[in-house]
């Protein structure tokens, strides 16, 4: 999700301390806090988070910028919260990074072990590599401040840009970024299996297809990861180097759409191949380490299939999957589907383009589950201060009666034995988890607990309630 003008991306973040200093600032109460290289706009609610996210700035930058061949003496940061949204992007041509304070959900963008972290050192490094102008190209770019040709950020395929920065989130904790959680590794290796890895042209543009599902993040983070090993960071750096020094880079695309002028030129310069070389060559690697699928495969829908539920000899679960309706356009559905385990036939339950933000749960031949809705209100400066928060649906499942019980921006919910439900909601400006109750006759909540975990699931029986809750850092699991 990229253009010229607006570079959105997923992601993450660490840690450190540094000398800050605060000011108030006049509009709608926001508030600035200082670091030596950033400048953060935040709401005063969110002052730890501020402080986490500068740390884990300053912590990282000097690194990042060695291998960008970066050189940012300040950059803006904007601390947005658009409820239950996690997103970092970055901006042009001020190249503000933007960063929302809603964790994801582990193994939604890589471990998420600090979601500052990851967020922060992938966004900034695309201000840093995007910015690495070097000799007449950076006059340009300053003489031409904002100019469309001499001041864009470099027109290369997107798996050069998020792939560094999928590489560089993954590289200062081991439970930090999308390299270091095994999903893409299991990925690729699943697709290398069965000889599905994508040309170089198709990772760059990408085909609708469910292969290419995490797209220019998984190809570009694995080619990358694999470009340092093999030829050094040190090659990497003089890769990005040689662009940075590229002035008619832009000029040769939107002229010339061949990249033999620009990105292999500097690929031949730093690697001693083009990039088509280069990636079957990092294909062929990747077909060595074999990959076996275990068990038998019952559904073949592609895309995603997940949270299986078994409920009177039926298997319920979640797919999603897109609609193509046009060049570069198209919706996502997803469902909740009923299997019967027997006769294999399927039925669609729940239809939706929204998407469901918890796992659903069956009791009493009633489905629960959990939809995003959106709606305005929220303290951000980047999408008229909407925001996501989620609506619990009861859906009986022999009438198709189907109502909302209740709104909010809870992360998970469960039903207990008695038929209330109970419900987690990340703390604001702190980190952890409030959890309520609901009890549906009365339509009211109560806090039942507050926790210095951050909740991400939970189950329930007579006697305790389970949940996935990270600590500060790392999902574990609690008993309580
Ligand atoms: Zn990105």
């Amino acid at each position: 999700m990229i253009n010229l003008f607006v570079f959105l991306s997923l992601v993450v973040l660490a840690t450190l301390p540094g000398r800050v200093s605060a000011e108030g600032f006049g509009f709608d109460h926001w508030k600035i806090l200082k670091s030596k290289h950033f400048v953060c706009f935040y709401k005063p609610e969110y002052r730890n988070d501020v402080e986490n996210l500068l740390s884990s700035l300053e912590a990282t930058k000097e690194k990042v910028d060695e291998l960008t061949g970066g050189e940012v003496k300040k950059a803006n940061v904007v601390l947005d919260e658009a409820g239950m949204y996690s997103q970092g992007f970055v901006t042009w041509p001020d190249y503000n990074i933007h960063v929302t304070t809603f964790s994801p959900y582990p193994g939604e963008i890589g471990n998420t072990y600090d979601w500052y972290k990851e967020v922060g050192v992938h966004e900034y490094t695309h201000v840093s590599q995007l910015t690495n102008r070097k000799g007449l190209n950076k006059t340009f770019s300053t003489i031409f401040k904002g100019n469309p040709v001499f001041d864009a950020p470099p027109l290369v395929p997107l798996w050069i840009t998020e792939g560094i920065a999928v590489y560089t989130e993954s590289q200062f904790s081991s439970y930090t970024g999308r390299l270091n959680d095994g999903y893409y590794d299991a990925w690729i290796n699943s697709l290398s299996s069965q000889k599905m890895l994508p040309s170089i042209n198709d990772a760059t543009h990408l085909p609708l297809s469910p292969s290419n599902i995490a797209g220019q993040y998984l190809f570009g983070g694995k080619f990358f990861s694999y470009l340092a090993e093999k030829y050094g960071e040190k090659a990497v750096t003089e890769f990005f180097n040689i662009s940075g020094r590229q002035w008619w880079g832009n000029l040769a695309i939107s002229i010339l759409p061949f990249p033999f002028f620009t990105v292999d030129y500097a690929a031949k310069k730093a690697f001693g191949k083009s990039f088509p070389k280069l990636w079957e060559e990092w294909k062929s690697a990747q077909q060595k380490t074999g990959f076996i699928n275990d068990g038998e495969r019952i559904t073949k829908r592609g895309w995603t299939t997940k949270n299986p539920v078994v409920f009177q000899d039926k298997l319920y679960y979640t797919c999603s999957y897109p609609i193509k309706t046009g060049a570069y356009s198209g919706f996502w559905f997803k469902e909740i589907i009923e299997r019967d385990i027997v006769s294999q036939q399927e039925r669609t339950i729940v239809k939706t383009t929204s998407d469901f933000s918890a796992p659903f749960q069956i009791k009493d031949n009633n489905l629960y589950y959990a939809v995003y809705e959106t709606k305005r209100g929220y303290p951000n400066s980047f999408c008229g201060r909407l925001g996501s928060f989620a609506n619990l649906h009861k859906k009986e499942l022999s009438s198709e009666e189907d109502r909302i019980i209740f709104s909010d921006e809870f992360r998970t919910f469960r039903l207990l034995p008695n038929g209330e439900i109970l419900y987690s909601k990340d703390k604001k400006g702190a980190f952890g988890s409030e959890i309520y109750c609901y009890n549906e006759k009365e339509n009211k909540s109560h806090l039942v607990a507050n926790m210095d975990y951050l909740i991400d699931e939970m189950v329930c029986n007579e006697d305790s309630i389970f949940v996935v809750a990270r600590p500060e850092k790392i999902a574990l699991v609690y008993i309580s």
